[in-house]
């Protein structure tokens, strides 16, 4: 398939679904940034590093799902980063590598169910990103050069 992904944009507004209300904020990429991603990549939740307006690189968790702003026909990506953040980021840039694969997209009954998915995709997130290779990454070159 198409991993590591390399991925960079800026922050723009999701649909807020109330993902912060939550205490999982996802930071939206735009929809050119989404469009040009390869028709191969599939819907699920991702691990990674993610660096904001070339900050420190942090570990993340992505989800590429479906926009139900167009009828699901164009998808969406949205990262969390595993990092407690001051203040919101909107309109600054996003690096993101994509080093793996969780899991497929899935409903959950209820949001208890939901939040207890996303902690256990966090969790292995960490775990994932602990081996040498993955860890390789979070000093890749991509994080440290200029747009
Ligand atoms: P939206 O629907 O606009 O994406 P969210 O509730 O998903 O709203 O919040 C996302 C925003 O929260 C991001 O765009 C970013 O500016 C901010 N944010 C704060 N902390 C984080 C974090 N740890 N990970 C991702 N985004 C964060
Ligand atoms: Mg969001």
């Amino acid at each position: 398939d198409c991993l590591p992904f390399f991925v960079e944009g800026e922050v723009v507004k999701g649909f807020g679904r109330g993902s912060k209300e939550l205490g999982i904020p996802t930071a939206n990429f735009p929809e050119d940034v989404v469009r040009s991603m390869p028709e191969s990549l599939k819907l699920g939740v991702y691990y990674g590093w993610a660096s904001v307006d070339g900050g420190p690189v942090l570990p993340m968790v992505m989800s590429v799902g479906w926009n139900p702003y167009y009828h699901n026909t164009v998808k969406t990506m949205e990262t969390h980063i595993l990092n407690k953040f001051k203040e919101d980021f909107y309109g600054l840039t996003l690096k993101v590598i994509m080093v793996g694969f969780i899991r497929p997209m899935e409903n959950y009954p209820s949001v208890d169910e939901l939040i207890k998915a996303i902690n256990s995709d966090i969790a292995l997130s960490k775990e994932k990103l602990s081996t040498p290779e993955a860890r390789d990454f979070q000093r890749n070159n991509f994080f440290s050069s200029q747009p």
